[in-house]
Parts: C-alpha cells; sequence; structure tokens
C-alpha cells in the first residue's frame, strides 16, 4: 500500500532528523511519481503528499491536467530548452538548472508570462560522465552568472549522488554539496538563497538528511520498482 510506504518514508525521516539535531520540519519529501501512473499518484495525494517530482515534461503535463491543483510539482529531470516554455509558470521548483543557455532560457519565457521562476543549480558531485550537473568547481561562476537574469531565482543546490550499494559511500558526496552551498551563501550574491539542497534518492536519503538536505525525492521506496514498459 502506497500509504503505509509513504508513512514508513515519513517516519524515516523524522527519525534521521532527530539523528541530526534538526527539525523535522525542515525536510520535505517529494514523491517521485515518473513512470507511475495517475490512479498511483491519486493514492499518495489521498495519503497527503503535495510534492511530486517528474522527469519528462510531457508526462508531468499529461498528469497535471487529471490531478487536484494544489499539488506542486517538481520538474528533476534534465531539461531541454526547448521544452522550458511548457512548464515555465506550471512548476513549482525547477531542480536542474545545469546551464546559463538553460538559464537563460528560462528568464525569457518567465518574463513572457510576468511570472518568476524558482531554480536549483544541478551539480554533478561526483563527476560521473553519465550525468547532467555542472562541476563543483564551476557552480560559483554559474549561480554568479544566472543571478543576473530577471524572472528567476535560485534557491539552492541539487544533485544526483551515484547509484551505490551502501548509502555511506555517498555521504562524503552529500557533505560537499552542502559546504558548497555555505560557500555560495557566504558570498552574499543578490537574488540567491541557499536555503534548499535537493538530495537524496530511496537509496540513501537518510545520509543525506544527516548532511543537510532539505528535500529528499523518493519514487521506488514508495512506489515500488519503476515498470519502463508501460511508461507512463
Ligand atoms: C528517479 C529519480 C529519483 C527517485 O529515485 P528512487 O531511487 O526511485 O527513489 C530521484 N531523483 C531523480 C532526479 C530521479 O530521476
Amino acid at each position: 500500500m502506497i500509504k503505509d510506504k509513504l508513512l514508513q518514508v515519513q517516519q524515516q525521516i523524522e527519525k534521521a532528523c532527530e539523528r541530526a539535531h534538526r527539525a523535522s520540519g525542515e525536510v520535505s519529501l517529494i514523491a517521485v511519481t515518473k513512470t507511475n501512473p495517475v490512479p498511483k499518484l491519486m493514492e499518495a495525494y489521498a495519503a497527503g503528499s503535495r510534492d511530486f517530482g517528474e522527469n519528462k515534461v510531457q508526462e508531468m503535463l499529461d498528469k497535471m491536467q487529471q490531478l487536484p491543483g494544489d499539488i506542486r510539482w517538481h520538474m528533476i529531470g534534465h531539461l531541454q530548452r526547448n521544452k522550458v516554455k511548457y512548464i515555465v509558470g506550471k512548476v513549482h521548483l525547477i531542480h536542474s538548472v545545469d546551464s546559463l543557455r538553460l538559464a537563460e532560457e528560462i528568464s525569457k519565457e518567465s518574463i513572457k508570462k510576468q511570472v518568476t521562476s524558482d531554480i536549483l543549480v544541478e551539480v554533478n558531485v561526483a563527476q560521473e560522465a553519465s550525468k547532467f550537473g555542472t562541476t563543483s568547481q564551476e557552480a560559483m561562476e554559474l549561480v554568479e552568472a544566472i543571478s543576473v537574469l530577471p524572472g528567476i531565482r535560485i534557491k539552492g543546490l541539487m544533485t544526483i549522488a551515484p547509484y551505490v550499494d551502501h548509502p555511506e559511500e555517498n555521504r562524503e558526496y552529500f557533505r560537499n554539496l552542502k559546504q558548497l552551498s555555505v560557500d555560495i551563501e557566504n558570498k552574499n550574491i543578490d537574488n540567491v538563497s541557499m536555503e534548499v539542497l535537493s538530495m537524496g534518492m530511496t537509496g540513501d536519503y537518510l545520509v543525506a538528511i544527516e548532511e543537510g538536505a532539505t528535500y529528499v525525492r523518493v519514487g521506488t521506496g514508495i512506489f515500488g520498482a519503476r515498470d519502463y514498459s508501460v511508461s507512463k
């Protein structure tokens, strides 16, 4: 049952917060709904979930139309510039901004729609070739460049840590991302806050919370294994 899984994850989050001496209200759970069908999302909604994460624009838009309007949608997947226009003004937060060119497109569309878009800068902490995201070294420069764009507001950083057998293997990556966010915060850049750290998935969200995550993105842990053969 999705409801039971959600409850278990919430309880684990609270325990991790206690271990880290953090208030449980500091950490929000994003239910990663990609590939799951609408009835399953409705089950999570009925159980109280309001933050949903999707990684494909079309799938997200399809689901938005069929689900209640008070859901906060999070774009967590790689975003192509030509798709930006479909989601600006509709999503709560874009987690995956990894280039100035993408940020410029979001800025342009936001001005056109007269909205301000909240975004995170995606950092590839482990420098995996298979993943998107700026390097830790280039993150500061990218944040500074994006910060002057109108219609866009940087709220923090996001990372997708490596797939590992033991979550402890990712602890240093989460710690590094937290440190990077502190370094950026200390620069006091106009229009930039580092209040959000989006890190941790089913396999490693508890370690991520211990290291400072404010959003954890959990899919499998709530909905079970994804079935890509029926995708959507
Ligand atoms: C799929 C996905 C998740 C959720 O992964 P699980 O291991 O199923 O919890 C989290 N973040 C991103 C960016 C994803 O694409």
